[in-house]
């Protein structure tokens, strides 16, 4: 078939999506919606990059929400899909995208960590990630739409490439919401939590597991209102208020999406 018949028939089958899903973007920190061969209610294995897939269920045709690593260049990609005969690859194209550089003055305390610091950011940095990362195999209902998890401006994108001092750091891996301290901070989809923290670089932290390696991150809080690891919590519970703990220049939530232990583009999951 040719290509471009090919692409207007899922430009097509991705408008006739009901219900929530983010948008497809096949760029480094996107998320790639991929509609799979399957039928029937068994839910599909997926994988990319050795890692499981999120899948989900609309209308009949099963989806892959594929997260994609900032750190992945353009060209071909192939999902893995696991069927009782055997593993078949499913291939897509990944397009450049360049993200903007920002140039911030923090404390610099904050930029060269003493060893004690050190110690604590070596102890902390795989407990985050393990809590964000990690599949685990639950699938909760998905509402009609994400909830933004606080009111406020955008004050800095995804993938921005950050230089701290002059010292280029890891590209954005969220979205900041700046908002007035105490603002409320909501969970974006339903789920449950799997991490409450008061880390050294994001400050007082809650991690929200939506099944199949969807996560979301919210940081620097002021306060955790009423929520502990293990709680379950729906899409627009409180989880919290905005603050500037950790590592800001002033309050914010920092907002993180995770697919795949991919960090992705929160927009994506916005209504645009
Ligand atoms: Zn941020």
């Amino acid at each position: 078939m040719p290509k471009f018949i090919l692409s207007s028939l899922l430009l097509f089958s991705s408008l006739a999506l009901a219900g929530f899903s983010p948008q497809d973007s096949r760029v480094p920190g996107g998320v790639a919606i991929i509609e799979l061969p399957q039928r029937g209610s068994a839910s599909p294995q997926v994988l990319f990059q050795d890692k499981r897939v999120f899948t989900t269920q609309k209308e009949g045709k099963w989806y892959a929400w594929v997260g994609l690593p900032l750190s992945l260049k353009a060209g071909q990609y192939s999902l893995i899909w696991r069927t009782a005969e055997g593993d078949k690859a499913i291939a897509f194209d990944l397009s450049d995208k360049k993200y903007e550089e920002q140039r911030l003055t923090v404390k610099q305390k904050h930029v060269t960590p003493d060893p004690k610091q050190l110690a604590r950011i070596r102890k902390e940095t795989p407990e985050i990630r393990s809590a964000m990362d990690s599949f685990r195999p639950v699938v909760y209902p998905l509402p009609e739409q994400l909830v933004q998890p606080t009111q406020g401006r955008i004050s800095s994108s995804f993938g921005l490439r950050r230089i701290f001092n002059d010292q280029p750091r890891n590209p954005h891996s969220g979205m900041d919401i700046a908002a007035p301290t105490g603002t409320d901070v909501l969970s974006a989809l339903n789920g449950k939590v799997v991490a409450v923290g008061d880390y050294y670089f994001n400050g007082k932290t809650v991690i929200v597991d939506h099944g199949q390696g969807l996560t979301t991150l919210y940081c620097h809080l002021s306060e955790i209102n009423g929520v502990k690891v293990g709680d379950k919590v729906s899409a627009g519970q409180k989880i919290g208020e905005v603050g500037a703990t950790g590592r800001v220049t002033g309050p914010h939530l920092h907002w993180t999406v995770t697919l795949n232990g991919a960090r992705v583009d929160p927009a994506l999951f916005l209504k645009p």
